[in-house]
């Protein structure tokens, strides 16, 4: 496939590396997209989300820099990412955005950035507010904090918040696959980043003030061993339930 990719820059390069050939090249390596495609889809979060709203399901290729700028990195791997045809088509579009005294890009790119670092997620409004001029500009070309997806992130919250409480009762009675069924559940949900943000607040006083009186308990459980003990039904199931049990 490497060579397939080089085959194809190689010919956007020979027809002059313009925005023409770099479209004609994408649209006719319909073998390359394909493959592509199929191993965005294994890193997306969830049930292939989309890489930049992480909440529809991820449909599109998308060019973080878009192929009209830059059509040499047309077939570049790291230049691809799996989003959704609304945030691919209706919100970033060909945007990229990118600081004047530097030239380095002012987006978040999920194939490298880690978004917590420019990104704080409010949980109970479900907004995100920036930490960085890279998160600024990101919530502004990525839509980020649409009506549909604040509310989404609220919702989610409150259904994490259920479904850990719930997985810790499981681990508590020995209903070991039960327990299994409701992390993959967590794990494969839309708004991970949901997810990861309760994660973070296990031991803080704001685990306290969330709606459930036995979530603190649950989530310290939850976060206290490893994500694949968590989802994994055949690995150690009676080990599994003793760490997970916490008392
Ligand atoms: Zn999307």
């Amino acid at each position: 496939m490497t060579k397939l990719c080089d085959f194809r820059t190689e010919k956007i390069r020979e027809a002059g590396a313009t925005s023409q050939a770099a479209h004609e090249q994408w649209k006719a390596a319909k073998a390359a997209r394909i493959h592509i495609k199929g191993l965005l889809e294994q890193m997306a979060p969830g049930r292939v989300r989309c890489m930049y709203c992480l909440d529809n399901q991820g449909t599109d290729i998308d060019h973080f820099e878009p192929k009209a700028r830059t059509p040499l990195r047309t077939f570049c791997w790291d230049n691809h990412v799996l989003a959704c045809s609304y945030c691919n088509s209706n919100v970033k579009r060909d945007l990229f955005p990118c600081d004047p005294a530097t030239g380095a890009c002012l987006l978040i790119d999920p194939t490298v950035d880690d978004p917590a670092d420019h990104l704080k997620l409010l949980l109970k409004s479900g907004e995100l507010k920036w930490r960085t001029s890279k998160g600024r500009r990101s919530i502004e070309v990525f839509g980020l904090n649409r009506p549909m997806l604040r509310q989404g992130r609220a919702d989610a919250c409150g259904v994490f918040i259920s479904e850990i409480v719930r997985w810790h009762d499981q681990v508590r009675l020995g209903k070991v696959e039960a327990a299994t069924r409701t992390a993959v559940r967590l794990r494969q949900s839309g708004f991970p980043d949901v997810l990861r943000t309760l994660e973070g607040v296990a031991g803080t006083p704001l685990a306290s003030v969330l709606e459930d009186r036995y979530f603190p308990e649950a989530l310290a459980a939850w976060v206290a061993i490893p994500n694949c003990q968590r989802v994994i039904p055949s690995m150690r199931a009676g080990h599994t339930v003793t760490l997970s049990a916490g008392s």
